[in-house]
């Protein structure tokens, strides 16, 4: 059902006011995870200030060790509709499993799958069974074709709003923290009419060389892209060394809405 052959034309979402996929381009920008009233709300208004169509943030985080910030879970997720509230943005943020599915589906715009849940095939279902967008991001180590069968799953039970996000894969290379897979865009876009959006905050995992990937995957035909923007990224609770700040944030936004334009 996700394949270019079944259906050849571009699969567009409708969300809000915004249209994803087919000819538009978005940047959903925001801190890894919600901290608190400040820290959300001033990135709200800055990233939308510069350009950005969504706010991303997460509440209920799937971190690698158990003494790492979690999330404010629910707090977060009423931090987010606050953030939404005020600003007009849509939200996403991430459902880490079935038991807190229904909480975060009532918040968010776009339901995020992470990395580590692409092959959690009862969230799939889940997921698959409510009618909202959800944005599939690819597990570290899943091929393109088993990230289209992810997908499938969640179109399978109905569900057809459905985005696909490369974030990086591992590989032997330890310089970066993962390696964003570029090829996975135009492959995904010939193979799929689902939506294509990139992460180069996850992809490489080096602030300073978030910019360069963020220009390199608008260039290559992503419909979007989703990246961690921070008011103070050295004191994040997670992942700050890959977070811009807000003026790294808004010149790199000007240098993605030139390619853009040009494309
Ligand atoms: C995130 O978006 O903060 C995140 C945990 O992403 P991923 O699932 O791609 O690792
Ligand atoms: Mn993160």
């Amino acid at each position: 059902l996700v394949s270019r052959e079944v259906k050849p034309d571009d699969t567009q979402l409708r969300i809000g006011d915004l249209t994803i996929g087919g000819s538009a381009f978005h940047v959903i920008a925001g801190p890894c995870s919600v901290e608190s009233r400040e820290q959300i709300l001033s990135t709200a208004h800055a990233v939308k200030k510069a350009g950005a169509t969504m706010l991303r943030g997460g509440a209920f985080k799937p971190r690698t060790s158990p003494y790492e910030f979690q999330g404010l879970k629910g707090d977060g997720l009423a931090l987010l509709a606050e953030a939404r509230q005020e600003t007009g943005l849509l939200v996403t943020t991430e459902v880490k499993d079935t038991a807190t599915l229904q909480a975060v589906a009532d918040t968010t715009d776009i339901l995020q799958i992470g990395a580590r849940n692409m092959q959690n095939f009862s969230l799939l279902e889940a997921v698959g069974d409510l009618r909202k967008p959800v944005m599939l991001k690819r597990g570290m180590s899943a091929t393109i074709k088993e990230l289209l069968m992810a997908a499938e799953y969640i179109v399978a039970r109905g569900n057809t709003q459905v985005i696909l996000c490369e974030r990086g894969i591992r590989t032997f290379e330890t310089m970066t923290r993962n390696t964003l897979d570029l090829n996975a865009v135009p492959m995904l876009k010939a193979l799929s009419h689902l939506p294509v959006f990139v992460d180069p905050s996850h992809g490489i995992g080096v602030r300073k060389a978030v910019p360069a990937m963020m220009r390199a995957a608008t260039a290559v035909g992503a419909d979007g892209i989703i990246v961690e923007v921070h008011p103070d990224p050295p004191r994040a609770k997670s992942d700050g060394a890959q977070s811009l700040d807000f003026s790294e944030f808004e010149k790199s936004m000007n240098e993605v809405r030139a390619i853009a334009q040009a494309m």
